[in-house]
C-alpha cells in the first residue's frame, strides 16, 4: 500500500506511468489522477479562451465602432433631433387622390426618420407617435392649441434642430416636387433646408428639383427658437405623386434622404 502510494505520488510528478512496478489499482489511479490533470488543464484553457474572446468583443464594441462612425463621419456625441409629423387626430391635413391623408404620410415618414437617425446615434423626440393631436377634448380651438403644445414641447427639449414634415398642395395638379422651408433670416435654418433639399432633389423619384425658400409667416417657423425647417416632401394635388406618397418605397426613400441631410448638417 506505501509502495502503491510512493509509486503513484513518482507517476504524477514524472508525468508518466510505470506500467511494470505498479499494481492493478495504483495504475488506474494513476490513469484517474492523469486524466482529472489534463481536464483541470483543458478547463483553464476554456477560461483562457473565454477571457480573450470576452475582450475581442469588449474592444470590438468600443474602439471600432468610434473610429467607424469618425471614418463615417458619422455624429461623435448625441446630437438632439425633435420630429414633428405635422397634423394629426382631428386634423387630416390636406386629402389627396385616393383619399390619401397628409397626416398619415407625415407620420410614416416621420417613424422612419426617426430609426434612421437614432441608428446613427442621434436623440430623436417627436411631437406625436400616433394619431393624435396635441390638444385636448376642452380646447374649444384645437388647431391654435395643438400649435402651441408643439412650440412648447420644441422649447423643452432645446434640440440641435427640429424638422417638421409636411405635404404639399396647390390649385395646378401638375405642380410637384419636394421643397425645404426656413425661417427667413435663419443662417441655420437655411443651412439645414439647403442640405435637406440637395438630397431630395437628387431622389431618382424627384421629377421637379426645387430651390429651398425663406419664410415668415408659418407658426411653428416664428415661434420656436432653433434652427427649423419644414419639409413639404410631395403634392397631394399631383396625382402621381400622391400615389407615389402613399408606397411604402417611397416614404423609405423620403426617410433616408432626410436623414443624410440631417447627418450632414449635423457634421458641417
Ligand atoms: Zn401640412
Amino acid at each position: 500500500m506505501h509502495r502503491s502510494e510512493r509509486n503513484v505520488r513518482i507517476t504524477s510528478r514524472e508525468g508518466r506511468a510505470h506500467g511494470g512496478v505498479l499494481p492493478l489499482s495504483a495504475r488506474l489511479r494513476s490513469v484517474e489522477k492523469w486524466l482529472t490533470d489534463q481536464q483541470e488543464k483543458k478547463g483553464r484553457w476554456l477560461e483562457y479562451l473565454m477571457t480573450v474572446i470576452m475582450l475581442f468583443i469588449v474592444a470590438a464594441l468600443t474602439i471600432p465602432s468610434t473610429s467607424v462612425s469618425a471614418k463615417l463621419g458619422l455624429p461623435m456625441n448625441r446630437d438632439v433631433v425633435v420630429l414633428d409629423a405635422g397634423h394629426g387626430g382631428v386634423d387630416p391635413g390636406k386629402v389627396g387622390a385616393g383619399n390619401v391623408l397628409e397626416k398619415d404620410i407625415n407620420l410614416i415618414i416621420v417613424l422612419k426618420l426617426k430609426e434612421y437617425l437614432q441608428a446613427n446615434g442621434v436623440t430623436v423626440y417627436l411631437t406625436r407617435d400616433g394619431d393624435e393631436g396635441l390638444y385636448t377634448d376642452s380646447d374649444s380651438n384645437k388647431k391654435a392649441a395643438d400649435m402651441r403644445a408643439r412650440c412648447a414641447f420644441i422649447e423643452e427639449k432645446r434640440p440641435d434642430l427640429v424638422l417638421s414634415i409636411h405635404q404639399n398642395s396647390y390649385s395646378d395638379a401638375s405642380v410637384c416636387g419636394p421643397q425645404v422651408f426656413y425661417y427667413k433670416g435663419s443662417e441655420k435654418g437655411q443651412q439645414l433646408a439647403k442640405c435637406l433639399q440637395d438630397r431630395l432633389n437628387a431622389m431618382p423619384e424627384c421629377k421637379k428639383a426645387r430651390a429651398i425658400k425663406a419664410n415668415t409667416d408659418y407658426y411653428l417657423l416664428l415661434n420656436v427658437s432653433c434652427p427649423i425647417v419644414i419639409a413639404e416632401t410631395g403634392f397631394l394635388s399631383n396625382p402621381a405623386e400622391a400615389q407615389m406618397l402613399g408606397t411604402e418605397a417611397y416614404q423609405d426613400r423620403l426617410a433616408w434622404e432626410l436623414c443624410l441631410g440631417v447627418l450632414e448638417y449635423l457634421n458641417r
